[in-house]
């Protein structure tokens, strides 16, 4: 299918940077790799860049678009496609278990508004047994802390809570000239696949995440200091965990190991 002209003027406070780039387009959409047993859920279609490589495939299609003047235009070009739905409405508060209660799993996709792409990403995360996988395109930095590893200057809240939930794959990056208006930052194209079995110990998703914030709270401070409201030194060592040590050095396992020690008292 052509490109629609771009007619609509992009709203800055809805996010709106729109794929221009055909070859990015592609990647994309090869990325994703949708099949007609597919059911995508696209967030923000916007012009339908992305849409108009997937609804072709007769895959179950529901689109979620919050900008209203944006709807004439989508219904206009994807009506003719029987499976597709489209939804105006705020990803945010989008009940995504309506969608996915049945059948086959959810495939997120969607070119995100940068401000809401972190708690959307949580979001799913919670409803991850609907969900198969996820492919996104979110700010560069933000890829770079969802993939980080221990150790590097990424390696933070973000990426220990959403490996701890997904299996995350920064697969290639996207620069600036790709989109209109183009961003002031680069982008990158993650994929996110809740674990069906996950690698990591079990343990309270809520003690996990009150012990990473705690540990990152000041970055040059060490453990010590960081959890002394949580857990002591001595329980510290006693998990083989240097309380001297810095939160960023430390594996996403011994993360998990601390906040079973609280949890058991
Ligand atoms: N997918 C299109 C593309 O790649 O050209 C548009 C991407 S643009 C970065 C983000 C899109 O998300 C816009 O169409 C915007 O209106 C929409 N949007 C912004 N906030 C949203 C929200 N809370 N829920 C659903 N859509 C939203």
């Amino acid at each position: 299918m052509s490109r629609k002209p771009a007619t609509h003027r992009p709203r800055k406070r809805f996010g709106q940077n729109f794929l221009t780039d055909h070859s990015v387009i592609d990647r994309i959409a090869d990325a994703i790799a949708a099949s007609e047993q597919d059911h995508v859920v696209e967030i923000g279609p916007g012009q339908g860049a992305l849409t108009e490589t997937l609804a072709p495939l007769k895959c179950q299609l529901d689109v979620i678009e919050l900008d209203r003047d944006l709807v004439p235009g989508l219904l206009a070009a994807f009506s003719i496609y029987p499976h597709f739905t489209l939804h105006n409405a705020d990803a945010l508060k989008f009940d995504f278990n309506t969608l996915g209660s049945a059948g086959a799993p959810l495939r997120v996709v969607g070119n995100l508004p940068y401000n809401i792409s972190t708690p959307l990403i949580f979001k799913l995360l919670q409803d991850a047994p609907i969900i198969r996988d996820m492919h996104f395109m979110l700010q560069l930095e933000v890829v770079q802390r969802l993939a980080a590893s221990p150790g590097s200057k990424h390696w933070g809240r973000l990426g220990i809570m959403a490996q701890y939930l997904c299996a995350v794959e920064h697969l290639f990056d996207v620069p600036p000239e790709a989109f209109n208006p183009p961003p002031k930052v680069q982008s990158a194209i993650v994929r996110l696949t809740p674990w069906q079995s996950s690698p990591w110990p079990e343990c309270d998703q809520a003690q996990l995440r009150q012990v990473v914030q705690a540990s990152f709270a000041q970055r040059r401070k060490t453990l010590r200091n960081n959890l002394k409201a949580l857990i002591d030194s001595a329980d510290l060592e006693r998990l083989g965990i240097d309380p001297g040590a810095r939160a960023e050095t430390l594996e996403l396992t011994q993360f998990i190991d601390i906040a079973n020690a609280i949890h058991a008292k």
